[in-house]
């Protein structure tokens, strides 16, 4: 199980990878911005899911998620969303652009390893 942790903050990316070897997860590659994001799931086609920032320069969180919908290859791939754009409205654009999950920072392990359970099992349907 590869994941790809997209966050301009390298403490957040930190804190999510830490939070994801504790629950197991190993094999984790980092991305600083939509654009690193983007070129790592095509330098690492075999990744699994996405866990992505909203709010990044370059090129953003919604960004990245409607090119990687966009593509044929990675359609179905589930993506989470970790950002502190916690709004109504912000939750129901970032759902309709084709995110399979939420979680609004600050977080806890608990509520990280309860939304990857979550998709993990609309991902294998
Ligand atoms: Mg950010």
């Amino acid at each position: 199980m590869k994941l790809l942790v997209v966050d301009d903050s390298s403490t957040m990316r930190r804190i999510i990878k830490n939070t994801l070897a504790r629950l197991g997860y190993k094999d984790i590659i980092e991305g600083a911005d939509g654009v690193e994001g983007w070129d790592q799931i095509n330098t690492n086609p075999d990744v699994d899911m996405l866990i992505t920032d909203w709010n990044m320069p370059e090129m953003n969180g919604l960004e990245l998620v409607q090119k990687v919908r966009a593509d044929d290859r990675f359609s179905d791939m589930p993506i989470i969303m970790v950002t502190t754009e916690g709004g109504k409205a912000e939750v129901i654009t970032a759902l309709k652009a084709g995110v399979n999950n939420y979680i609004v920072k600050p977080f806890t392990p608990q509520v990280l390893k309860e939304k990857l359970g979550a998709v993990m099992g609309v991902s294998e349907e």
